[in-house]
């Protein structure tokens, strides 16, 4: 960096995640300070996150209570393993974490979403394998879903053009149809139809056998694919068909968790409980990286019945409950019940949802979705503007959201109100209309 320009000189270095570096580099897009709903962009513009990081800063950005935690922890302890030994503070964060989701005992630590997705696919691998079933390799994804980038969730993930550079990754996997229908376009939450497309679990276990599938993922509310609520019906036929086959049904809350349907997870919006579910993002406000997997006792339970000597599962990261993010997470749930972050996104999802669905009459929006403080408009492919020509638009008028081919999602922090649901409103008039 010189001193006349706030851009770094070196803008090849540093090889971006998901990033077209030929187009970033003609047109740089920095940013050098968040607080709240707002980043500082490296020429002093404040621009409203409109994605909530990356559906993660769900308490907003620059939380005093949060950042006095990690600084406290990394002058006590900066770090040390949990690999046969531990911290106090990874275990007290294990349990205000499972505390918030009932039914649910054990949470296994990660740095991700794509770890949390991996483990818990090893997981639900390894729980067959315990109890005498390890023909059950079959891993059941969806289209257009996005379960991360490793090889396990890319492999049950259902976006082509991620997984295009790659080839086939795991052998065994198969995948549902997706649940974005033409006739539920407009509809406000969850579609009224689509329920029979659960139908395509049952025919997979028809053609490869029941006793051969070892569980099936989906998000309850698919994000980065497109943001595509579930339809009725839908999570609760899926339920009854792993009971009939004993598949284990796995969500990916890793968008979903920490309050953006207003319940601390989505399964407990929706009435639907999964046997495993992943978590990360919001888990530490996505101050320190950390993700989490969360079992049930019985699943666990399976684990603990060979030789005492060995780990339970042949799993771990090094960083599996780091003492950074464990401080970090007790510090965000502290925030989120203190200021009742999950009954503000509940109380502000029905003001999102009308915000969104005023621009239904935009002549190119073909398709709004929402559910909770989640939402999608999808731009007509045979429009004159794309939607990363609306996200460039909104970024120069003060907006950041995210494009997703078609679509651009948005999914700001929890700690939006009314006032800024009127100015995200105002400035998406500019964009639209
Ligand atoms: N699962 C879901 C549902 C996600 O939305 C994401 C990230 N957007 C991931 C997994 C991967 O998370 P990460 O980028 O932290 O690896």
């Amino acid at each position: 960096m010189n001193d006349a320009s706030p851009i770094p000189n070196d803008l090849d270095s540093f090889w971006m995640p998901f990033t077209s570096s030929r187009a970033f580099k003609a047109a740089p897009r920095l940013v050098s300070g968040a607080k709240g709903l707002y980043y500082t962009t490296v020429d002093g513009r404040e621009v409203f996150d409109g994605t909530g990081g990356l559906w993660c800063s769900n308490a907003g950005h620059g939380h005093p209570r949060i950042i006095e935690a990690i600084q406290k922890q990394a002058a006590e302890m900066d770090f040390a393993h949990c690999f046969g030994q531990g911290h106090p503070i990874a275990f007290q964060a294990a349990s205000r974490m499972v505390a918030l989701a009932p039914g649910f005992d054990h949470v296994f630590f990660t740095n991700s979403g794509s770890e949390s997705v991996d483990t818990a696919l090893k997981i639900a691998l390894g729980y067959h394998s315990a109890r005498g079933e390890g023909q059950r390799r079959i891993l059941v994804g969806r289209q257009k879903a996005y379960h991360g980038i490793n090889f396990g969730g890319l492999s049950v993930g259902g976006i082509g053009l991620n997984k295009g550079q790659f080839g086939t990754l795991y052998p065994s996997a198969q995948h549902l149809r997706h649940t974005n229908l033409p006739e539920n376009r407009m509809s406000k939450g969850q579609p009224e139809t689509g329920a029979h497309l659960a139908e395509d679990l049952a025919m997979i276990c028809e053609t490869h056998g029941g006793h051969n599938v070892a569980a099936v993922i989906v998000e309850p509310v698919a994000g980065a694919g497109g943001v595509f609520p579930p339809p009725k019906g839908y999570l609760e036929r899926l339920r009854e068909i792993c009971d009939q086959h004993g598949i284990l049904l796995i969500f990916d809350e890793v968008i979903t968790g920490f309050g953006r349907m207003g319940t601390p997870f989505a399964s407990q919006h929706f009435g639907v409980k999964p046997d495993i579910f992943t978590a990360a993002k919001g888990m530490t406000n996505a101050t320190v990286p950390m993700g989490g997997v969360f079992t049930t006792a019985k699943v666990r339970e399976a684990f603990l019945s060979g030789p005492e000597a060995l780990p339970d599962l042949f799993h771990g990261y090094t960083y599996s409950g780091h003492p950074l993010a464990s401080a970090a997470a007790i510090a965000t749930l502290d925030v989120y019940r203190d200021e009742g972050i999950f009954e503000n996104a509940a109380k502000m999802a029905p003001i999102w949802e009308e915000m969104l669905h005023s621009f239904a009459d935009v002549p190119d929006v073909i398709d709004i979705r929402n559910m909770g403080l989640i939402g999608a408009m999808e731009i007509d492919p045979n429009s004159s503007r794309t939607a990363p020509e609306l996200a460039k638009k909104a970024w120069d008028i003060g907006l950041s959201f995210r494009p997703i081919g078609n679509n651009f999602a948005m999914s700001p922090p929890l700690t939006i109100d009314e006032e800024h649901i009127g100015k995200v409103k105002d400035m998406l008039t500019k964009v639209l209309r």
